[in-house]
Order: structure tokens, then C-alpha cells, then sequence
């Protein structure tokens, strides 16, 4: 059974961190012209009118996207600015942030002719509103589990591979489940660039995942993390977020420190980034 629902949390401080390394890391491969099949394993709706009541309950969105929306106009990085403009594009009215776009969105936006995206999302009611998305044809949207459906579709047609791998972590089996399948996917497509988010909780969940990979023999595992503030401050909820990209493209670490020492100040005073190798070359 599937509580979860991203509208509660769209636009947060998580979602900034987890955007802004994709958007980068798709910079990256574009600019080669070899194609690309980009896959989303848990895709969420796409799309967040910040109006909407779910958005209303918790207003996540403030403490995270409004804070780089309202400085937009002083940001000097040009990953930053670079992403800001992606995100005012998505407005109905480019003075004013209404909405925030989902990782299919910022995904979809620079797909090429011969790129693809495959979408996986297994939330029912998630899925029908998925389907709703003006998204370009070489997309496929399926109603199932991500994780198996990644499995299905490897290897792929084209000579690379992008995988985002986002689950909601209700199940604390997600973990393991997620570590599992990240090293299947790397035995079949070795040179796939595959990132995978998590939350940073008190209880400290994610170190069954950063631990089965650091020992699964996958080499070239980064690890990115922003927190809002250290893990002995908060008893309850959610304190940071992380990401961790296999086989990053060269220049990603420098340029999205650049990005973050901008981000962090506008995110809190006790706002932190951290990235470093979880396993090396
Ligand atoms: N990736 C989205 C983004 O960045 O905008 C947010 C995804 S949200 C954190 C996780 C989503 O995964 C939810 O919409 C949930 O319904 C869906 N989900 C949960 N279990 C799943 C599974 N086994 N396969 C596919 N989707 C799943």
C-alpha cells in the first residue's frame, strides 16, 4: 500500500539538491551527440502547482525553491542561473514561481531527437496524473514498479544510459532493495551513469545503502550530500538529503560545489554541503 505522495514535499530543500545534480549531469552528456535513454524509476505526477492543497499543508517549497527563485536575479553561478531559467520557462507567468517541475519534467526539457525516456511510476493515482504530462514523444510513461522495470529494459538501444533512481523509502526493505538492483543494472550496462537519491534521517537509514555499495565492487561511487543542519540538532524527520551518482561525468564535483556555496547560505545558517568519493577510480 502506497501513502506517499511528492506533492506534500515538491519544490523542497531535497528537491533542489536532487534537480540540480540532474540538471547537471544531463549538461554533461548533451554534449556529446551519441544518444542517451534516460530512465526514471519512480517518477512521481511531473508536475506541482504549489497552489495546490498538499503543497498549502506543509509549504516545503518555502524553505527550499522560494529561497533561489527570490534571489534568482543575484545568483552569479551559471549552473544556478542556468537552472533558475530552466524553471521560469516552466511558468505560465515567467514573474511569478506557481509551479515545480518533477524529475520527468527536468529530464524531458532537454531530450534530444534521439534520445529517450522511459518513466516508471507504480502509485495508481500518481501514474493518472503522470499521464496527464505534455511530455515529447520518444517518452514511455508505465504504471509498475520501477525496480523490476528497470531490470526489463536493460541493457538499452542506445550506446548510453542515465538512470534516476528516487523511491520514497516507506519500507525500510528499500535500501537493500535499491543497493540490489543498483548492482544488477551496473552488471549489465557497466558504463551507465546511474544516480540514486536518499534522505538523511536520525536513524540513519541510508547507511545500508552507501554500505552495500561501497562493498558491492562497483567502482567510481560519488556521493553528494546537503544538509540543513547536523544529524545530533534533529530528533525527528528528515535533516538532509543525498545523492549518489556512479560514474559521474568529469568536472561534476567542482561544479556543483560551485553551485552549492551559493544555494547553502540561502537555505539557513546552519546549511552544509558535503561531497567526497564513496569509492574511487
Ligand atoms: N522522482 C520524483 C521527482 O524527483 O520529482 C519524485 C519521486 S517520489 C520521491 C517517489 C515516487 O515513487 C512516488 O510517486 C511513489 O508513488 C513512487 N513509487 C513508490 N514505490 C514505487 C515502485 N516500486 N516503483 C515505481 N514507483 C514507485
Amino acid at each position: 500500500m502506497l501513502s506517499y505522495q511528492h506533492a506534500y514535499h515538491a519544490g523542497n530543500f531535497a528537491d533542489v539538491h536532487k534537480h540540480l545534480t540532474l540538471f547537471a549531469v544531463i549538461d554533461y552528456l548533451l554534449r556529446k551527440k551519441s544518444p542517451v535513454t534516460y530512465i526514471d524509476t519512480h517518477a512521481g505526477r511531473g508536475l506541482y502547482p504549489l497552489a495546490a492543497k498538499e503543497s498549502q499543508r506543509l509549504l516545503e517549497h518555502r524553505e527550499g525553491v522560494e529561497r533561489l527563485w527570490q534571489a534568482k536575479r543575484t545568483l552569479n553561478d551559471p549552473l544556478l542561473r542556468q537552472w533558475c531559467d530552466a524553471l521560469t520557462s516552466l511558468q505560465p507567468s515567467p514573474a511569478t514561481l506557481t509551479h515545480y517541475p518533477g524529475s520527468p519534467w527536468w529530464l524531458h526539457q532537454r531530450l534530444r531527437e534521439q534520445d529517450a525516456l522511459q518513466l516508471f511510476e507504480l502509485h495508481p493515482g500518481e501514474h493518472r496524473y503522470l499521464e496527464d504530462q505534455m511530455l515529447s514523444e520518444n517518452t514511455t510513461r508505465t504504471y509498475g514498479d520501477g525496480l523490476a522495470g528497470l531490470m526489463q529494459r536493460l541493457p538499452v538501444a542506445t550506446p548510453r544510459l542515465c538512470v534516476l533512481i528516487d523511491p520514497s523509502y516507506e519500507r525500510k526493505d528499500e535500501y537493500q532493495e535499491v543497493t540490489e538492483a543498483v548492482e544488477l543494472a551496473m552488471k549489465k550496462v557497466r558504463h551507465a551513469v546511474v544516480m540514486v537519491w536518499y534522505p538523511l534521517l536520525p536513524a540513519g537509514h541510508h547507511h545500508t545503502l552507501l554500505e552495500g555499495l561501497a562493498g558491492s565492487g562497483i567502482r567510481k561511487i560519488w556521493r553528494s550530500e546537503l544538509s540543513l543542519r547536523s544529524p545530533g540538532e534533529q530528533r525527528h524527520g528528515m535533516y538532509g538529503s543525498g545523492m549518489l551518482v556512479i560514474n559521474p561525468p568529469w568536472g561534476l564535483d567542482e561544479r556543483l560545489a560551485a553551485a552549492m556555496h551559493e544555494v547553502t547560505p540561502l537555505l539557513g545558517p546552519s546549511c552544509y554541503y558535503h561531497a567526497e568519493w564513496l569509492v574511487g577510480e
